[in-house]
């Protein structure tokens, strides 16, 4: 399965889901993909996906539909403090998932340590529930079960290596993204508080 493809599938299933989703050829490829509002593009903030989509998670109502985070291995190697942190605040409605093909994608393809590091068990022993898929249906499947979990849950997604060709570059000016994103959040959320 290739990165934009798992992207085409979470987009279908995400319409109505805060979506945060890691940088550069990951939000590149899912703007190409589908564009909305619900999308929160965390532009040059390599890593951050899991704190900030925790944090909103134990920011919105709960029932609402879960808060999804888009993350890649390396992203979730930089700051991987996020599993045990989600794993302890435990949020109902969280679900991250992990694009992992093995390698820094945007900038070379170096690899990352996830050859060796078992990213969906280190999860599991922060106390987040996982369900692991490497093919489109197998995304849709899983990800469907991890909705009707409460609590942090994790779908750890094996893809290949590569960027899609000829994808355009992001140039939303990023208060732009958070302005629509906070919009589309209080509209459809009805997010409580001075800050969404
Ligand atoms: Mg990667």
């Amino acid at each position: 399965m290739k990165r934009i493809e798992a992207l085409g599938v979470l987009a279908g299933l995400t319409e109505r889901h805060p979506v945060v989703v890691t940088c550069a050829a990951t939000s590149r490829e899912l703007a190409s993909v589908r564009d909305r509002d619900n999308h929160l593009y965390l532009l040059d903030a390599m890593g951050l996906v899991g704190s900030v989509a925790t944090g909103l998670a134990l920011s919105v109502d709960p029932s609402a539909p879960k808060v999804v985070g888009i993350e890649g291995d390396g992203s979730l190697l930089m700051n991987p403090n996020v599993l045990p942190t989600g794993g302890y605040l435990a949020p109902s409605n969280l679900l991250l998932v992990l694009l992992d093909n093995g390698v820094y994608g945007s900038t070379g393809a170096l690899p990352t340590y996830s050859a060796r590091i078992d990213l969906e068990r280190l999860a599991a022993a922060a106390g987040w529930t996982t369900r692991r898929a490497d093919t489109p249906d197998g995304l849709r499947a899983a990800f469907g079960e991890l909705l009707t979990v409460t609590g942090p849950a994790f779908l750890y997604a094996r893809i290949e290596e590569g960027n899609a060709q000829g994808i355009e570059k992001l140039l939303i000016d990023p208060v732009t993204i958070t302005g629509r994103f906070t919009r589309w959040l209080r509209e459809v959320h009805a997010v409580s508080g001075a800050d969404a």
